[in-house]
């Protein structure tokens, strides 16, 4: 069976945007370097599996990222003036020297909703972070770039166990007030559950926020991911952030899967009836052949019911 049977719901919209961030998020966590050529190769195969919006690369330090050091050969590879939105992580003010240099239309940036989360990633206290995003940001829109902000750490913290949601909102809304048009709320972990989703998704909206600013990303260490991200849409997200083939691990939950598959979320879209534009075949074949490259399976249950044998 390779397409779900189609059960459409009412109440859910009839498109929702998937934010692939497979060569960003999926491969900045692999220590095996993988040559800019397949890099290349990966995002151009996701464009034409029907993507239209993926995150690129990154130009963190390449000290921090090595994997990610070739940023500017890979940007320089492809066509950013196309259809589909590349956005690029952008940790400070070298980094959108850079973007701006390649001619980035969209920059994200990386927050935390806990202090020591803030202070690990970004050497800066939890309200020190606002004041370090905010020169970035600032040039950033007058450039008429946009800007995305990811805040990490939403639904538990390693180091601070459970995270309260108004501390969430509260970094969540410095974060859009600063000029982000778009905040994606990270379970960088991956322990909430769909009822929690809920209620921090419910704040957001109580504080003000237009739930088409807010995207999610959701990881699947502990096997929640798509319980979540239903919990999202039918509070009405309308983007959702995914990575094809489960690429990428958890840094701070080793031995743990990471990020929610784009096939897997694919699935369940398709299957209510919701469109998201993406050719599932060719979104699973251009997964088996990162996998190949890679070296090992593809973590997607989708992509292992379905890759040829
Ligand atoms: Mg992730």
């Amino acid at each position: 069976m390779r397409y779900p049977q189609r059960a459409p719901q009412a109440g859910l919209p009839e498109y929702v945007t998937v934010y692939e961030v497979g060569p960003r998020d999926g491969l900045q966590n692999e220590s095996a370097l993988v040559p800019t050529a397949a890099k290349v190769e990966f995002v151009r195969r996701l464009i034409a599996a029907g993507l239209t919006t993926i995150e690129a690369t990154s130009f963190v330090h390449p000290g921090w990222v090595p994997q990610l050091a070739d940023a500017g050969e890979l940007l320089e590879a492809l066509d950013l003036t196309g259809p589909v939105a590349l956005p690029v992580l952008v940790p400070n003010e070298r980094g959108l020297d850079r973007a701006l240099e390649a001619g980035v239309g969209t920059i994200a940036i990386f927050g935390s909703a806990t202090d020591t989360f803030a202070r690990k990633n970004l050497n800066r206290s939890f309200d020190e972070q606002f004041a370090m995003f905010e020169p970035t940001v600032k040039r950033a829109r007058a450039h008429g770039l946009e800007v995305r902000a990811y805040v990490s750490m939403c639904f538990g913290d390693p180091w601070e166990g459970d995270v309260p949601v108004a501390q969430v909102v509260q970094a969540g809304r410095r974060l859009l007030d600063l000029g982000a048009s778009q905040l994606s709320i990270g379970d960088s972990i991956g322990v909430g559950t769909p009822g929690h989703v809920k209620e921090l998704l419910a704040a957001f909206v109580d504080a003000g926020t237009a739930l088409d600013a807010l995207a999610v990303h959701f990881h699947d260490t502990y096997g929640q991911a798509l319980a979540n991200a239903y919990a999202a849409l039918e509070a009405g997200v309308r983007t959702f952030d995914a990575s094809a083939g489960g690429l990428g691990g958890c840094p701070y939950a080793p031995g743990a899967t990471g990020n929610l598959a784009t096939e897997d979320l694919v699935w369940m879209l398709h299957g209510l009836g919701i469109d998201t534009g993406v050719d599932l075949d060719s979104l699973i074949e251009t997964s088996v052949w990162m996998a190949q490259v890679l070296g090992r399976p593809a973590p997607s249950g989708v992509v292992r019911a379905l890759a040829p044998r």
